[in-house]
């Protein structure tokens, strides 16, 4: 009987749902929850073998969240909340994967989700007005659902670096966000890192402890603060718990999603004595976003941002014993803030290590990957293992990976080519009854993701337990509608510092990828009453029928 949730083999016969949801990661197991929920036959697809997304993929050393564990967490289950012991001030990788098959077990969500199976395609037939899903992998064939759901994540399709001869490589290499699960083991190995975002800032350190030598070969170095971890403060644990319902609403009022009050002074109203204070008095509390909060022009005043970004680069200067060295580590070419800001936990001391090497590209350009390790302009650089932390094909690699076709056969990719459209960043003129998590246009990376995830996953579910209830059947959004968030995503971030960094919110990191800003950088809690009126007022720009 495919409709018996007990019957293991009728799981995978079944082929028809009310809703299919892609990706089993924070998004989509929130997602499954709130559809049983609504009494809806719900599936998730998932090309991993485990629950986890983000948390599954990037298993590489070091591999951590720069949100505190006490806010980067679901509140949508106020018992996991007071039950849940994090262990750490930011959680690691392993703690959090933890967490989310913990979620998964509690709320029995594995049942309904289909491992090692990945959405080729999706193709909404009008006359039935339902989505027909294709898949490849182990429960492979075709679904059909009334609705689709995308929880494909932002950061989910790695992206390998411009380089020729990887193929050619005789030791063994790894990108970052598709890490093995067997422990890797560097140690006594020549290493190599290609790649100084977030990722490579977080493992290097990391592969120092144990590799004969690392050498890191360095585009363009970025901003990063110290995260100052350590076990999480008793004391902290305790005050968050009796005070959560109040905290998670702060967070989701702010603009980056974690409660911290909004900065009110310019950087430029108060004397360098004072800014030197107050930025070391920020900077001690281990947080980027404290840092970054520290006053409310950084992000939008050249003046005000080369103050801080002078600040940073004075603490990179304080750490670094070779001058020169210190130097080609700090960031000059795009305001602080304006790629994604890294957090470390001992990066740049690292390079104060006889066997740490830096490559600055600029000056040496990388050529090839060769059978013996890598090249550049003036070097061979000889290795035993390739660390790739090259990122991702940001925002929209995972959507578009998809060959998603809506009305008369459009092609999402195809709608896309100039950069994403999208209405409030979860619904798309043309592709009825589709819905991401997360999509472009929305403030997604820009914030706490957990946050983020929970506003969208909650306003999805409302979305459609109204449509259940007034028996509608088509949910889509009207063109000009789309078209007019679309500008207001771009304009805001016109407005900002945002434009001048050559960051993947732009696109900038993949060759070809059109120039457009992906993200809403209104704040969270603008953002969630944008969508809240939106809901209010009968799904404002939005077609029912
Ligand atoms: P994901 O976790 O990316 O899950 C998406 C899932 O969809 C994946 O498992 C993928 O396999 C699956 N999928 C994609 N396409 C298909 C398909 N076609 N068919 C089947 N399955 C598919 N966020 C923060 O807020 N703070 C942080 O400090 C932070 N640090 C991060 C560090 C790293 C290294 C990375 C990569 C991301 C980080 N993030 C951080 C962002 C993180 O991605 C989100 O916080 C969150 O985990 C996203 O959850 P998600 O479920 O939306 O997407």
């Amino acid at each position: 009987d495919p409709t018996d949730p007990t019957d293991p083999t009728a799981r995978t016969a079944r082929t028809t749902y009310d809703v299919v949801v892609v990706g089993a990661g924070f998004s989509g197991l929130y997602m499954l929850h709130r559809l049983r929920g609504l009494g809806l036959s719900a599936v998730v697809l998932e090309t991993g073998e485990d629950v986890g997304g983000t948390w599954y993929w990037n298993r590489y050393p070091g591999a951590r969240c720069d949100v505190e564990s006490m806010h980067y967490s679901y509140s949508f289950d106020p018992e996991l909340e007071q039950e849940w012991e994090w262990t750490e001030k930011y959680p690691s990788q392993p703690e959090i994967h933890a967490y989310l098959r913990h979620v998964a077990e509690r709320h029995d969500l594995r049942r309904d989700i289909r491992f090692r199976t990945t959405v080729t395609g999706a193709r909404f037939d009008e006359a039935a007005g339902r989505w027909r899903v294709s898949t490849e992998g182990e429960t492979g064939g075709e679904l059909e659902a009334r609705f689709l759901v995308t929880a494909v994540g932002c950061l989910s399709t790695p992206k390998q670096p411009e380089v020729p001869g990887l193929e050619t490589f005789r030791g063994e290499w790894y990108h970052t966000g598709a890490w093995p699960e067997e422990h890797v083991d560097f140690s006594g190995k020549r290493v190599g890192v290609i790649g100084t975002g977030s990722s490579g800032i977080q493992l290097v350190p990391e592969v120092a402890r144990d590799a004969a030598s690392v050498t890191v070969f360095q585009r363009t170095p970025n901003f990063s603060v110290p995260t100052r971890n350590g076990p999480i403060d008793p004391d902290l644990v305790a005050h968050v718990r009796e005070n959560y319902p109040q905290i998670r609403q702060e967070a989701r009022r702010s603009g980056f999603g974690v409660p911290l009050p909004p900065p009110e002074r310019s950087a430029l109203e108060v004397s360098a004595e004072e800014r030197e204070r107050y930025l070391h008095e920020q900077w001690s509390k281990g947080s980027v976003t404290a840092v970054l909060t520290s006053y409310n022009d950084l992000l939008v005043d050249a003046d005000a941002n080369h103050v801080a970004a002078e600040f940073v680069r004075d603490r990179i200067r304080e750490v670094v014993d070779d001058p020169e060295v210190a130097e080609v580590l700090c960031p000059r070419d795009f305001p602080f803030g304006t790629k994604r800001p890294c957090m470390d936990t001992g990066y740049y001391e690292t390079f104060n290590e006889d066997h740490v090497r830096l490559v600055d590209l600029r000056r040496t350009p990388l050529e090839s990957v060769t059978p013996a390790g890598v090249r550049t302009s003036d070097e061979e650089h000889e290795l035993d293992a390739l660390v790739l932390a090259t990122g991702f094909d940001a925002m929209t690699g995972a959507l578009l990976g998809m060959d998603i076709r809506g009305r008369d056969g459009q092609r999402l990719a195809d709608k896309c080519r100039d950069g994403p459209t999208s209405y409030l960043g979860l619904a798309m003129a043309g592709f009825p009854n589709l819905f991401t998590i997360t999509g472009p246009g929305s403030p997604s990376v820009l914030s706490n993701m957990a946050v983020a995830i929970e506003q969208h996953v909650e306003w999805i579910a409302a979305a459609l337990e109204h449509l259940e209830s007034t028996g509608t059947a088509l949910i889509e959004a009207d063109p000009a509608s789309e078209a007019e968030w679309t500008d207001h995503v771009r304009e805001s971030a016109a407005g900002t510092l945002h434009m001048e960094a050559n960051s993947w919110y732009l696109g900038a990191n993949v060759p070809g990828k059109p120039r457009v800003f992906m993200v809403y950088v209104g704040g969270v809690g603008v953002y969630q009453d944008v969508c809240d009126e939106v809901a209010a007022a009968g799904y404002k720009g939005f077609e029912l029928s």
